[in-house]
This record gives C-alpha cells, sequence and structure tokens, in this order.
C-alpha cells in the first residue's frame, strides 16, 4: 500500500514494536497508521495500568480495570503474540518464538524498516534462592490475583479451630522486600484492607495481623545463607523471619531479549544507550539504521531517567511525533509529579510540589483515574470507590490457584 507523503506517493514503512507495556502501547496508539505499517509483537496481549495494581490486589479494583488490550478498534495494528529472540541489525528481522507450545510453527523472522524495542524489565532477584518459587511479585493482573487469593488464604488458615497464638501470627505475618514506592504501596493498601474490611470479616484475628517491610539493602545483601522458603524468609541481618506471605518489591533487571542484544548498554544496571533522538547504538559507538528504544529497557545518554510509567510514556510520544512529522528537536523529560499513597487517606506528592496528607492522598486516587486509558475502565474506576465506600473492598474477588 502507498500513501501520499508530501508531494510524492511513498511505500508505508513496517514499523515493528517490540512489548505491549506502557511504551509499546502508547507509542502504538500514537502514530500515524497512515504513514506506517504497525505490528505490536509481545507475549502479553494488554498492557497492566501498573499503578493500580497494589490497590486491585487489595481489593479495590476490579482485575479486568487494571489490564487493557492491546487489540483495539481504534487502529488497524498487527499483533502477534510471541516474543522476540534476536534483532538481525543487518537483515532488518525480528526473529520470533510463538507463545504457544502446539503449533507447527516453532519460530518466524518478520522484517522492518524501523524497529522500536520496549521489552521493560523484569523483577530482580539478586539470585536469591528460591525467591522466584515462593515470593510473589507484582508487575500484572495476573499477580495481583494471586496476591489477593493467598492473602484470603492466610486468613481461612489461621481460622482453623486448634493453630497456637505463634502459628496464627507467623500465618498472618505479612512480610514486603523493598521499601520502594512499589513496596510502600503494597504496604499501605494491605494496612487500609486489615484496618477495614478484613477487621469486620476476621474481627478474632486481629491482634494476630502484622506488616513488616524490608529495605531493599537488606535483599541485596543476601548472602548464600540467605533465602526465601514456602512460610519463611532467611535474612543475613534477622535469621528465620516466619510469614504468610512473602511480596517481593526489589527493583528491576534487564530482559533476557535485552542481555543478548549487540547494542551499546548503560554502564551500571544496564540499560540499552540511546542518544538524545531515542536511537540505539552498535557496541562500537555506530548509530544502527532505524533502530529506536524506549521504556525501562533503555536510557538517555548523560540522563540516567528513572524507570517510570511517567518516562516510557513520554519518550513513546516524543517518538510517535518525531517519527509522524519528522521533528528534529531532541528528547527531553519534563518532570511530573511523582505521587505515592501512604494509606488511611494519607499520600505524599514529591518532583515538582512537595506535599503530603489528604490532599497529596486525593492527588494519588486523581492520578489513578488519568492513567486509565479508556472511558471504560475509567467509569469502572469511579464505580469502584463509591463500592469501596458503600460495601467496603471486594475481598471475595475470584482469583486463580
Ligand atoms: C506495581 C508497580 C507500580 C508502578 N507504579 C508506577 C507509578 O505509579 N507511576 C509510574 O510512573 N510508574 C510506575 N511503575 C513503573 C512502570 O510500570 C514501568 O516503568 C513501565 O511499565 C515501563 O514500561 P515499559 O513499556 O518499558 O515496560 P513494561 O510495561 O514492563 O512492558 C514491557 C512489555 O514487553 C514485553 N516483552 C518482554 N520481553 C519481550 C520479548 N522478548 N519480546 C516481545 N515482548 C517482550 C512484556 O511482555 C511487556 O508487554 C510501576 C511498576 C510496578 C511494577
Amino acid at each position: 500500500m502507498s500513501v501520499q507523503n508530501g508531494d510524492e506517493w511513498a511505500p508505508r514503512k513496517n514499523i515493528i514494536i517490540i512489548g505491549s507495556g506502557w511504551a509499546g502501547s502508547t507509542l502504538e496508539t500514537s502514530l500515524d497508521e497512515t504513514k506506517y505499517s504497525l505490528t505490536v509483537i509481545s507475549p502479553e496481549t494488554t498492557t497492566p495500568c501498573t499503578p493500580l495494581l497494589a490497590s486491585a490486589a487489595c481489593g479495590l479494583y476490579d482485575f479486568n480495570i487494571v489490564e487493557t488490550p492491546i487489540r483495539h478498534t481504534i487502529k488497524k495494528i498487527k499483533f502477534v503474540k510471541a516474543r522476540v529472540e534476536s534483532i538481525g541489525f543487518k537483515a532488518k528481522s525480528v526473529k520470533c518464538i510463538p507463545c504457544f507450545d502446539d503449533l507447527s510453527v516453532k519460530d518466524f523472522t518478520l522484517d522492518y524498516d524501523i524497529v522500536v524495542i520496549a521489552p521493560g524489565s523484569t523483577n530482580h532477584t539478586f539470585n536469591t534462592p528460591r525467591v522466584s518459587e515462593h515470593a510473589l511479585f507484582l508487575r500484572n493482573a495476573r499477580d495481583a490475583m494471586k496476591i489477593a487469593s493467598r492473602i484470603q488464604d492466610c486468613f481461612e488458615k489461621a481460622s482453623i479451630p486448634g493453630l497456637t497464638d505463634t502459628q496464627k501470627r507467623c500465618l498472618l505475618h505479612f512480610v514486603i522486600v523493598g521499601a520502594g514506592p512499589t513496596g510502600v504501596e503494597v504496604s499501605s493498601e494491605l494496612s487500609d484492607l486489615f484496618s477495614t474490611s478484613y477487621a469486620s470479616l476476621y474481627p478474632h484475628l486481629k491482634p494476630y495481623v502484622s506488616i513488616a517491610i524490608h529495605e531493599d539493602y537488606a535483599m541485596s545483601s543476601f548472602t548464600k545463607r540467605n533465602r526465601v522458603e514456602g512460610d519463611c524468609l532467611h535474612t543475613k541481618e534477622m535469621g528465620r523471619i516466619n510469614a504468610g506471605l512473602v511480596i517481593c518489591a526489589t527493583g528491576n533487571k534487564s530482559t533476557d531479549l535485552e542481555d543478548s542484544l549487540p547494542v551499546k548498554k548503560t554502564p551500571r544496571n544496564p540499560r540499552i544507550l540511546t542518544d538524545s533522538f531515542l536511537r540505539v547504538y552498535s557496541p562500537d559507538s555506530e548509530l544502527l539504521d532505524g533502530v529506536y528504544a524506549i521504556g525501562d529497557a533503555a536510557d538517555v545518554e548523560n540522563a540516567c531517567l528513572p524507570t517510570t510509567a511517567e518516562v516510557a510514556c513520554q519518550k513513546a510520544k516524543y517518538l510517535a511525533k518525531a517519527l509522524n512529522v519528522a521533528v528534529k528537536e531532541e528528547f527531553q523529560y519534563q518532570q511530573a509529579a511523582i505521587v505515592a499513597c501512604l494509606g488511611q487517606n494519607d499520600g505524599v506528592v514529591s518532583g515538582k510540589t512537595d506535599y503530603s496528607g489528604a490532599q497529596a492522598w486525593i492527588a494519588w486516587r486523581s492520578k489513578n483515574f488519568l492513567w486509565t486509558r479508556t472511558w471504560r475502565q475509567k467509569v469502572l474506576i469511579v464505580v469502584g470507590w463509591v463500592l469501596n465506600l458503600v460495601t467496603g473492598r471486594a475481598i471475595a474477588q475470584f482469583a486463580p490457584r
């Protein structure tokens, strides 16, 4: 297919976007489809609305609200449910593995004119033994469901007759490893959940419930003696800590794809290094033709930007504008307000102006609303708030085991 581009008829260029997270989905919705043929490749058919996950895990929102489908009717994009295994920068093609084991096609290759690398990041476990099997993480709605289900199991187990006080205390001890924004938000939501809905449903267990946050440094200083088991956490500093549930919010590390790509990376906590036009360098510092990187997976030279949805969206919008209308300005991050919930109608806002208290909590709730992408989600968010006020949190949501 061809489109009129200025005075000339030019073929539509093929853009492949790797990843359907904040960066990939924002780019896909902002690119001009009359100029580009868009293909998104990702193992996930949805984009998780990460700022809402902690609230969903604690019954404030329905799990459906916190994922936005990548396929939609607004734009004609191609979506391929697959994992990109490698990129041939010379051949301008990506090699993919379908996310289905029962297909005769085991891998396939797609050609691109432009490729945008946005595979995000993954959970950093600091190679702590058994943490991946026993602790829970929070990256998407599936994780939020698992947390909700495990919390309920802990309360039900602790209600079985014959348990000692110590056993109840252990089952109802909730440990969050990582005191960054996610760790703090999860613990605030847990605290709200336990002091409201769970307090009225399980009044007999109220004295046994406790929440502890373990700082990131404790995790990063883990040695062979430190590990997570089914019902406990071993740390070098504090020895064995019995817990009903351990949630790991210990930050990000690069994905397998990012690790395997022959491109220039940032020195520490490696991320793909880009210039200020978000273009990717080869290892010998040559710009690669038609290759861009955005989101958590990449950082701009000399910028040291945080791994946040705010940065991912700003980069995606900049790149879409640059490709749509060929703007020549460099990317510049505009500092946005950082909002976090501290529980019990308290919050904190920083970044632009700093304040805390009820006003900050309202700012956090409003930002939740703004983060959602569809009208359906926005309406359901407000319904969630009203139901929360009237009937309390939805703690009996169906969650897979
Ligand atoms: C619980 C939580 C709360 C958060 N709250 C906030 C907040 O309040 N404000 C804020 O600004 N930020 C927040 N963040 C951070 C924010 O979510 C991330 O910075 C953001 O998701 C990064 O977007 P991304 O598109 O780069 O990566 P992601 O959103 O992680 O998406 C990456 C995508 O790439 C796909 N992918 C991975 N490997 C491959 C491959 N090989 N091939 C194809 N696809 C692949 C993944 O499946 C995924 O779809 C939060 C994060 C978490 C976990």
